[in-house]
């Protein structure tokens, strides 16, 4: 009953977690992009947005070019 009545006076959060940009899964990281010209001027652009942790990783392995994979966990049967 109790419930019921709260029913009416709460409204559910639906944007509580928010997703990734990408796949639209939960997000997990803000990611602020900078970008800047060769000689090291600014631009006004900035990108600013959510992305999960599968999608974080994609990002490394495609923009930085000093990023190291995690490594592959193998299982060894002797
Ligand atoms: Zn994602």
């Amino acid at each position: 009953m109790i419930n019921w009545i709260k029913s009416f006076f709460v409204t559910e959060d639906k944007n509580k977690k928010p997703k990734c940009y990408k796949c639209g899964l939960g997000a997990s990281v803000i990611v602020l992009m900078e970008f800047q010209t060769l000689s090291m001027e600014d631009f006004e652009e900035k990108i600013l947005t959510k992305v999960c942790n599968t999608c974080f990783e994609e990002i490394h392995a495609n923009y930085n070019p000093v990023w190291i994979p995690k490594p592959i966990k193998v299982k060894i049967n002797d």
